[in-house]
């Protein structure tokens, strides 16, 4: 996987709802979800892939019932087309100069929103949702104590903006699944080191089957990175452009991947 194009790579090493996109792991411009619809969020730009949108539609209709606030959809799945659209404009009021436009605009394929897992959320009434004030409303601060109910997370903290390249969001709710979540609500961390500590288990376990090392040893792990339980059931085969490969390669590939997403947290 070293010296591949990571677009090439990352919609097939990461698979299920743990996708990773950031803009180290840019997402191909040919990545389209097969199964998006439109939530009955009201607001704009309100599609999302189909088992995020019936979370989103729950955690809202929850929201209500606990809270009596309406949340809103500002922003969920962006095209590739879309974002570099939106991008080009930004470099051109910037006049040209690339490192101004990454501060405000992500570059194609550098957006969460085009895996149709995010949604940039809002509560109906306040007047500047992307901003502070969402953080600040009730709906905000209920997403945060509770959006992993629902399988979701705030993909970006306080605190974790040089893992994640992202200043605070507090809108910005990403669709993990409701095991994933409610393990990292229990131990928040961005998600890139997650899929370090995902994987890490994953690699473990293929070298466990093949009796290369201890069966008990993902166990450590989970130990050494200060967790008390052990991760949630992920999928146990490898991602599909490892097992095209000889068994003999298996082996070294997963570890080449490993050494990239530990590379990846440290950048
Ligand atoms: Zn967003």
């Amino acid at each position: 996987m070293i010296g591949q194009p990571l677009t090439e790579v990352t919609p097939q090493h990461n698979p299920d709802d743990l996708l990773l996109v950031n803009r180290n792991w840019p997402i191909s411009g040919e990545y389209v979800p097969a199964d998006l619809r439109v939530t009955e969020i009201p607001g704009q730009v309100r599609k999302l892939r189909a088992e995020a949108a019936a979370a989103m539609e729950e955690m809202a209709a929850a929201l209500r019932k606990e809270t009596g606030k309406r949340l809103i959809s500002v922003s969920g799945y962006r095209p590739y087309d879309k974002q570099s659209r939106i991008y080009a404009r930004k470099l051109k009021k910037v006049g040209g100069v690339e490192a101004l436009a990454d501060e405000y605009v992500a570059r194609p394929g550098t957006s969460e929103h085009q895996t149709g897992l995010t949604m940039d959320v809002g509560e109906r009434g306040v007047e500047d949702n992307l901003g502070d004030a969402f953080g600040e409303s009730v709906s905000g601060h209920w997403v945060r104590d509770n959006a992993w109910r629902f399988g979701f997370i705030l993909r970006y903290q306080k605190g974790w903006e040089d893992v994640t390249g992202y200043e605070y969001e507090p809108w910005h709710l990403r669709y993990v699944g409701r095991a994933h979540a409610a393990y990292l609500h229990e131990h928040p961390m961005p998600l890139e080191e997650y899929l370090l500590l995902v994987r890490e288990e994953r690699l473990l376990r293929v070298l466990a089957r093949r009796g290369m090392t201890q069966a008990e040893e993902p166990e450590e792990t989970a130990e050494a990175a200060g967790t008390e339980e052990a991760l949630p059931a992920i999928e146990d085969e490898l991602p599909a452009m490892e097992t095209v490969e000889t068994d003999d390669d298996q082996g070294g590939e997963d570890a080449a991947s490993l050494r990239d997403l530990r590379a990846l947290r440290s950048a």
